[in-house]
């Protein structure tokens, strides 16, 4: 056949291609060119390119112009290759044909193997293999998979037959079932397809495969793959390569098997070859787990000269491909065919062990090692996971949703799980799907299961949100609300019953297991990973603590500094309240003072704890934010109280009076809008004594400290600047209060006031703040709220979700800093800050500081440091450090 090579052409034998041409020959078609052209033994094949299933889209799916001849003209040159002939009874060519993106989309589309199989080859097929049990074995297979792939006929209509047919002849595995039964079941097999799909079953070879091909195609835009897509970032433009290669057989016999292998422990990362071999068997017994494949190690004892011939060749592909690979492999009567090769998915701890090891091996240089491991999987391993001592059955698979797992007693709706939760109950919510009305139950869940919905559904973005395990799209939950009962994998649960679910892998298992918490210092490996990391790296890491625990931890994980305390956290414990309440409800100043000297030593206390656990690095201090209303009782619940307070005891009574009080004060403070009301500094400025309190607070802890030696670094935060004078007001009154304190311990203390720069206005003028504030903090939360004008808690809540499905969205702006919009904003305030003072600090202390993303793009801005939660240190250490190596743009 003529070979020239062009992009337009649209097939490629896989000697002509090669490892570097994923683009046009997806994954799998480019390994297998490879394996190819080194003179590894692939069975000969072709690929049809990516570009050609784009063609087939914008010609409304029909094959592009000459694709058909082009596709017989292969075939016929395959045929000359493996000396058989398609359709040919005498000696039949059969292939298998598999569909293969430019990124592994598993599960997106079934393979159909022995395509080339109808009542006559199979006859062909019979005589040839001397085995009539295999050949009709093979063709029921071959209906089965075409029909259930090709013509969408249910596979369970096909298994029912077998299930019924064992029962029949009073065996239970498929392997005792005899060619004459095989022969009578694919009689049942095509009236079935007549039934349902009006049609034949083609006996055709060249429409089997021309319908084969063109459902591959379709599988591209199928609701699987588009999800699968959507979730994990892959363009809809890319379409996938349709892989035909001729078939050897794993099941001619003991002399012949299939298997997969990895070249690395996936789980461990350990250097060792990983994987499952099944005897006398074909390529899907081994998905199917019909029967239990043996270890790899076993094929050594059986067939020593091909499992070390295997071993070389998994060597070889390693070294060549310099990582750790994942191969599928056939023996046909005692001959090794190789049939796929790619980069393995593997755990995090995985992907960073190997990474560790190949750089010692040289295999790979650090600043490789540092792009290989995929910076948020680093959060699979803060998580809760399943210990791995237990042993399970895992009842259905679903979309692993929110990573982490968790382990609870099943409700069956909202209120149910919030019951339960309050009453101390591990409790997993299980729904058909979540809406608005259950994220109350959502909160008081360990985890959530549904059996509806893909990974940008409700329950998934707002598990994540939650930081709460999930597992969504689960088929294989059915629920019947009216009766409140629920089946797991066809087998009842009741409510009450204990599940575990992993939200990590989408596995759900109907008991509850025992679960690790994640760990509390940075194993020895992932600390050696992380600083080569920080090598690497420019900008700095630092962490949001509210506590002297969260501050330990944090710096534990290696934060440099704390970018934000959230002082209103201290002020809703429990024994705080009152006197909080105390000072917003007192009516004169002389009330309000004496409540603030109340909460001054508890203030002193926390920062006294924070500022010595952070010694010698910055800790930035908000001052109070959230409007003065959410530390008071609602107005329902004094209304209902004053009116049970006047029935009761009268309107003269002293407590009716306190009480009705409270509610005027209440009603006074009543906002339509209070996350755009009195809050920020706003609050500080109508209330400067609270600010004052706190300032003094932080000063007195700081010199007390100081006085001890402790090396603090206090910088004060003003929340919600958006004028130069809001800056210059808080700003001044905070220095002046600040001096004072130093002036009266006599002990010096360095610090800083700066501003947080979370409204758009605050961008537009940041030059003019820079004239007040030593250092901004860009708060992305308020930022992305106010530029986009979507109040967070409700829109994640609501609309989101459904806007990511309808890619009005393309990610949550809450979670992936959207660079368009808020992200120009910022940009201009860097821009404006650095003219005024070219060595302004800048951070960032938004949710957006933790996710690779967004920290890419803080790098890219020249932002000074990221600062996000505890947990996501590690993930924004990678992350920081793959942006400074252009790994992560
Ligand atoms: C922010 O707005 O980004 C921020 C960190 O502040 P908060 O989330 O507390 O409003
Ligand atoms: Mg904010």
């Amino acid at each position: 056949m003529a070979t020239t090579a062009t992009a337009e052409k649209p097939i490629w034998f896989f000697e002509e291609g090669n490892g570097d041409m994923r683009e046009l020959l997806g994954g799998k078609g480019a390994g297998l060119a490879e394996m190819t052209r080194a003179g590894l033994p692939v069975p000969p094949g072709f690929t049809i390119t990516t570009q050609t299933c784009l063609q087939y889209y914008e010609l409304g799916r029909r094959n592009p112009p000459g694709l058909d001849d082009g596709i017989g003209a292969a075939m016929t040159e395959l045929e000359r290759r493996t000396g058989k002939g398609f359709g040919d009874p005498a000696n039949p060519l059969l292939v298998s044909v598999r569909s293969g993106a430019r990124a592994s989309m598993p599960g997106m589309m079934d393979t159909i193997l022995n395509l080339g199989l109808n009542d006559q080859t199979a006859e062909g097929l019979a005589k040839l293999s001397g085995s009539d049990r295999f050949a009709w074995d093979a063709y029921r297979r071959f209906v089965m998979m075409f029909s259930s792939v090709v013509l969408g006929i249910e596979k369970d209509l096909f298994e029912e037959q077998i299930t019924a047919r064992k029962k029949k002849l009073g065996v239970s595995t498929d392997p005792e079932i005899d060619a004459e039964n095989w022969r009578e079941l694919v009689a049942d097999f095509k009236q079935t397809v007549r039934d349902h799909a009006k049609r034949e079953f083609p006996q055709d070879v060249h429409e089997q495969l021309k319908l084969a091909i063109n459902s591959v195609f379709d599988s591209w835009f199928s609701k699987r793959a588009t999800d699968y897509r959507r979730y994990n970032k892959i363009p809809d433009n890319w379409g996938t390569a349709v892989n035909v290669c001729s078939m050897v057989f794993g099941n001619l016999g003991d002399d012949s098997g299939t298997g997969v292998a990895f070249t690395r422990d996936p789980n461990t990362g350990a250097k060792q070859l990983y994987g499952e071999y099944l005897r006398n068997a074909q390529g899907e017994d081994v998905v199917a787990g019909i029967r239990t494949p043996e270890k790899i190690a076993d094929l050594e004892r059986a067939q020593p000269e091909v499992y070390h011939q295997f071993l070389d060749i998994a060597g070889k592909l390693e070294r060549h491909y310099r990582d750790m690979q994942d191969l599928e492999f056939t023996i046909e009567r005692g001959k090794l065919y190789m049939l796929q090769t790619r980069n393995a998915k593997r755990t995090a701890e995985a992907a960073v062990r190997i990474a560790l090891d190949m750089v010692a091996e040289k295999l790979i240089t650090k600043n490789e090692a540092l792009s290989r491991v995929s910076a948020s999987s680093l959060d699979q391993l803060f998580h809760a996971r399943i210990d791995p001592k237990e042993k399970y059955e895992i009842a259905c698979t679903g979309l692993n949703a929110s990573p982490g797992a968790a382990a609870g007693q099943v409700a069956l709706d909202a209120d149910i799980a919030e019951k339960w939760g309050s009453e101390g109950k591990a409790v997993v919510l299980v729904r058909v799907e979540t809406n608005p009305n259950d994220v109350h139950g959502m909160f008081a869940s360990r985890g959530v299961l549904t059996a509806k919905g893909g990974a940008t559904s409700h329950a998934a973005v707002v598990a994540r949100g939650m930081g709460k395990p999930c597992v969504a799209g689960c088929e294989g939950l059915q629920i019947d609300m009216r009766n409140r009962t629920a089946t797991l994998g066809g087998k009842p649960i009741a409510e009450g019953d204990w599940i575990t679910i992993d939200g990590t892998t989408g596995d759900v298992i109907a008991s509850g297991l025992k679960l690790i918490d994640p760990p509390s210092t940075l194993p020895e490996w992932l600390a050696t990973f992380l600083s080569w990391a920080d090598e690497a790296r420019t900008m700095e890491v630092w962490a949001n603590a509210d506590t002297p625990q969260d501050a330990v931890k944090a710096r534990e994980l290696g934060a440099m500094g704390i970018g934000l305390c959230r002082t209103e956290h201290m002020f809703m414990q429990q024994e705080r309240l009152p006197i909080v309440q105390e000072m917003i409800l007192s009516d004169t100043h002389e009330a309000r003072a004496e409540a603030l000297a109340k909460l001054l030593p508890f203030q002193r206390e926390d920062f006294h704890g924070i500022l010595e656990a952070m010694q010698g690095l910055p800790v930035t201090i908000r001052l109070l934010d959230p409007p003065l209303h959410e530390f008071l009782p609602s107005q329902e619940t004094l209304l209902v109280e004053t009116t049970e307070l006047r029935l009761r005891e009268g309107e003269e009574s002293p407590s009716y009076r306190e009480k009705m009080r409270i509610l005027k004060r209440v009603q006074q403070m009543h906002e339509q809008n209070p996350m755009l009301g009195l809050r920020v500094c706003r609050l500080g400025i109508l209330y400067p004594e609270i600010y004052a309190m706190q300032v003094r607070a932080i000063f007195e802890a700081a010199c007390d400290l100081k006085k001890h030696g402790v090396d603090v670094r206090p910088e004060v935060m003003i929340p919600g600047v958006g004028t130069k004078e809001e800056m210059k007001f808080t700003g001044d009154a905070a220095r002046k209060v600040a001096e004072e304190v130093i002036a009266e311990r006599g002990v010096k203390v360095e610090y800083h006031v700066g501003t947080m720069i979370e409204l758009p206005r605050a961008c537009t003028v940041a030059d003019e703040l820079a004239d007040h504030a030593q250092f901004f903090s860009f708060g992305t939360n308020d930022l992305t709220q106010t530029t986009y004008g979507y109040s967070r808690d409700d829109a994640e809540a609501t609309f989101i979700p459904r806007y990511l499905e309808l890619k009005i969205l393309a990610d949550d702006p809450f979670q992936v800093l959207d660079r368009q919009g808020v992200g120009s904003l910022m940009q201009d305030a860097v821009r404006r800050g650095r003219e005024k003072h070219k060595e302004l600090k800048i951070g960032i202390c938004g949710e957006h500081g933790g996710d690779p993303s967004s920290v890419a793009f803080c790098h890219g801005l020249g932002l000074n440091y990221v600062s996000c939660s505890p947990y996501r240190v590690p993930i924004a250490r990678l992350a920081a450090a793959q942006a400074a190596l252009g790994s992560l743009k």
